[in-house]
């Protein structure tokens, strides 16, 4: 089977051309947060940048994402917290009223209030991310630093459900807490999350003193991963070549024959399976992948206007607040490049399947330097490579 066979069934393409809109903007609305996670990418701060983007520029960053016309982008407000910005009630209003899927990623602080949730509601976002690294109290609050929040983040998940946003529960993967992945999983499942991203850590700023996966261990976790999918829908972050391996087993029927699981996919699911034994859901469809890469279909801006293939990939594209967002998008060097795999370099330069993964491009760069190198988190061989 070719990949163009393959993808068709087992990733999911754009409606449109990624090199003309993206399918999907970040704006990290301020960096300001209270709390001090180890893998923060923002390093966030204490107080708000008096630089950051006011009222008014924001609302015209919202009005450029509308000038795309249908499918418009979806939009998710970040942060550090994005509660920390006095203005946030009025701007996803605003977003709406123009025809915008508005989200929010907050941090699990006093700011998180059922009132303040409500509002947002009414003001028409559609859906709340949270983050949960640890599967209990003292794996989650280790990893964010402060005490109470893994509790206070299951409150805030079931108050998030219960207003009627969906819910997508964010998980950072490192090596001290890959076993646990299966817990992780289970309270995924209970929340009724709508989704599960996992992150694969990239070494950059505060998760630089945390430890990465080996890629030979993310490639166990992908695995495993895809084994899951028909238990919640599964996305990646920093991981485009899990849409890599859905292709590869795309038909395959004895897939541990041909992929057999070393030692750590093997625990994950003795894990996994220990846990869900006897659980009467049903599996779903699995949600295939989908085919957006760093400035291809998306993008991120920062508290200051900056735009960047991804908030993990720190080279600029340009401002907005010197040319409107759509110039930047469709004219910027730095995203036309990102959206040429043939000039990629090493191993993703000469891959079969480099223009439906294309490798993470945050990976390539914080670890080489040069944001076209090849992935070094990618354990894949391509055929191709002599
Ligand atoms: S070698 Fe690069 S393009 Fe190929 S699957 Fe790995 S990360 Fe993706």
């Amino acid at each position: 089977m070719t990949v163009d066979q393959a993808r068709g069934r087992s990733v999911r393409l754009l409606h449109h051309d990624a090199s003309e809109r993206p399918f999907i903007v970040i704006w990290e609305v301020t960096r300001a947060c209270q709390l001090a996670c180890t893998h923060c990418r923002a390093d966030a701060i204490r107080f708000r940048d008096p630089a950051e983007l006011s009222t008014e520029e924001g609302r015209r960053l919202l009005d450029e994402l509308a000038s795309f016309g249908t499918p418009r982008p979806l939009v998710v407000l970040t942060g550090g917290d994005p509660f920390e910005r006095p203005d946030l009630v009025e701007l996803v209003e605003y977003g709406t009223s123009l025809g915008l899927s508005v989200a929010l990623s907050p941090s699990v602080t006093d700011r998180l209030t059922r009132a303040v949730l409500v509002d947002l509601h009414d003001a028409g976002a559609k859906a709340v991310s949270l983050s949960l690294d640890g599967a209990t109290a003292d794996s989650h609050d280790a990893f964010r630093r402060v005490d109470g929040v893994f509790d206070a983040t299951i409150d805030a998940a079931r108050t998030i459900r219960e207003i009627g946003f969906r819910l997508q529960i964010n998980t950072t993967v490192t090596r001290g807490n890959v076993r646990e992945l299966p817990h992780v999983l289970q309270r995924v499942i209970d929340l009724g999350a709508s989704l599960w991203s996992v992150f694969f850590l990239v070494p950059t700023g505060r998760g630089a003193n945390l430890e990465a996966l080996t890629a030979a261990e993310e490639e166990e976790v992908l695995h495993w991963l895809h084994d899951v999918a028909a238990l919640v829908a599964i996305k990646t972050t920093e991981a485009p070549h899990f849409r890599r391996v859905a292709l590869q087993r795309a038909g395959v029927e004895a897939l541990d024959d041909v992929f057999p699981p070393g030692p750590l996919r093997s625990d994950l699911r003795a894990t996994t399976a220990g846990l869900l034994a006897g659980r009467e859901s049903a599996p779903r469809r699995p949600r295939p992948p989908i085919d957006v890469n760093a400035g291809r279909g998306f993008a991120f801006v920062d508290h200051v206007g900056v735009v960047y293939p991804s908030g993990f990939l720190p080279v600029a594209a340009g401002s907005v607040r010197d040319h409107p967002f759509p110039q930047i998008y469709q004219e910027s060097e730095v995203l036309r490049a990102l959206r040429r795999p043939d000039g990629f370099g090493g191993r993703c330069g000469r891959c079969e399947f480099r223009a439906v993964c294309g490798g993470s491009r945050s990976h390539a760069y914080a670890v080489s330097g040069d944001l076209l190198g090849e992935d070094p988190s990618c354990a894949f061989g391509p055929a191709t490579v002599g």
